[in-house]
């Protein structure tokens, strides 16, 4: 029988094979937090689910365009107010830059409110001769180099669960009130160009939209109410099945189940096998569904992930998100766009430029350079513009504050400087003035 004809139930994964999940020491405390879970109410709802979904629709068709970015791996400790205040404000800023640039409305999602759970390509961690059990993010176990802190506890999902919650409050709060920085992009800052002509490119920019949003409200008399909300939707890496199985509800007057723990869940690559558990659950949601598409995507995997994941090409369905890496995408991504384009299928195509170039420094840190994600993204442009399909979107590992994670840019991060405030637990996030100018990149690629 094939997969599709089988009877999908929310605990319907449990039959298939579940990779990087992890064995808990005690399964009663496992099904009494799964049930307290149950009963909590939703972080988002089905009508904000269909409303993203009816965006990715349009993305797919190049009418709008999607943002989506946030850390990689997301800790409890970063539920604070100015962690989250200024992720959004950096979503917000580079929006309008691509708003501006794209000529086109653009869709912010967080990689946000949920995003606790890594896959991990070493099921364990050696230091100083020492070996445990790897870290695999908040929800699953703690960050300190301790057996304790490494056991996986159930009782994290709660905390998760809360700490997702406590996060989306702050979010809609904010995004309801509006953002001075929507009103004055004059504050933000621009210093980090050193190179005069492109400090004076991108001040231009950042000008223009100004005077853009000046005219708006003169026209209408007052602020638009556009311009005085500001939505953003959530997603998350949908690797911790059963938190996502506890937060899958039915809802009255609509068909069909929800995962209502976030607006975009996503596949990972590494657990993208269409026979495995992670499509089997996704399969049978009715949110957007993200796969990460790697080097390693075969023509017939993906003919089944069609099938398994969007047998009845409903809009806005089927987000794939290629990371293939600077050197290999002009190679891989081709023959891909076209198993889709046979299939007669609409899918959103999104770029991560991200998860392709990591590389290790001499001195032990994991990194990537400005220009190899730049180089990656702009290939993904001219690729889809030249066999006739859309990029609808791009997908970056980012943060507002002022770290020192990835290096190049025009503020020049050397790896020497990796050292100085490297904080990702997983993988390294563009700062603040790479993300900007990241936006500001790809809004001159656009208008070229
Ligand atoms: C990620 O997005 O953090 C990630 C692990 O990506 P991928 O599945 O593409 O490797
Ligand atoms: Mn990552």
């Amino acid at each position: 029988m094939t997969q599709a004809a089988t009877e999908w139930k929310p605990d319907s994964w449990r039959t298939k094979q579940a990779t990087q999940q992890v064995v808990y020491p005690d399964e009663a405390t496992l099904e009494r937090v799964l049930a307290d879970i149950a009963k909590l109410p939703p972080l988002v709802t089905s009508w904000e689910v269909e409303s993203l979904k009816a965006k990715l629709a349009k993305a797919a068709r190049g009418e709008i365009f999607l943002l989506q970015g946030g850390d990689c791996a997301e800790s409890f400790e970063d539920c604070r107010s100015d962690a989250i205040a200024s992720k959004l404000k950096i979503l917000l800023q580079m929006s309008l830059v691509l708003v501006h640039g794209m000529r086109k409305p653009v869709v912010r999602v967080a990689r946000m409110a949920g995003q606790y759970a890594k896959p991990r390509s070493s099921n364990t961690e050696t230091r100083d001769g020492e070996t445990l059990p790897s870290y695999r993010g908040d929800l699953f176990n703690r960050h300190g180099f301790t057996s304790d802190e490494r056991v996986p506890n159930p009782e994290l999902m709660l905390r998760g669960y809360e700490r997702a919650a406590l996060t989306l409050n702050f979010m809609r709060a904010l995004g309801d009130g509006g953002f001075a920085d929507l009103h004055h992009p004059e504050n933000w800052r621009l210093s980090f160009a050193r190179n005069a002509e492109l400090g004076e490119e991108y001040q231009r920019i950042v000008a223009s939209i100004r005077e853009a949003i000046d005219f708006v409200q003169v026209v209408a008399g007052r602020s638009m109410p556009a311009m005085e909300r500001v939505d953003f939707y959530t997603s998350h890496e949908a690797l911790a099945l059963n938190y996502e199985m506890a937060q899958t509800r039915r809802v009255p007057n609509r068909d069909g189940w929800y995962n209502l723990s976030t607006h975009l869940p996503w596949i990972g690559m590494r657990t993208a096998a269409f026979e495995g558990a992670h499509v089997e659950y996704c399969r049978g949601i009715r949110n957007p569904v993200g796969v990460k598409v790697g080097p390693g995507m075969t023509a017939e995997w993906l003919e089944q992930l069609l099938d398994i994941l969007h047998p009845d090409d409903e809009p806005g369905r089927l987000v794939l998100i290629h990371r293939m890496g600077a050197s290999k995408v002009a190679e891989v991504l081709p023959p891909l766009l076209e198993v889709v384009r046979r299939s007669g299928k609409t899918v959103t195509w999104v770029s991560d430029p991200m998860h392709g170039n990591t590389e290790t420094t001499a001195n032990g840190f994991k990194t990537r350079q400005f220009d190899n994600i730049l180089s990656e993204l702009r290939q993904c442009f001219d690729i889809h513009a030249e066999l006739g399909t859309t990029l609808g979107g791009v997908h970056f590992e980012l943060t507002g504050e002022d770290v020192t994670e990835c290096v190049g840019g025009a503020g020049g991060l050397a790896p020497e400087d990796l050292e100085r405030d490297y904080r990702s637990r997983v993988d390294p996030r563009l700062n603040y003035e790479q993300s900007l100018e990241m936006a500001l990149l790809i809004a001159r690629k656009a208008r070229q």
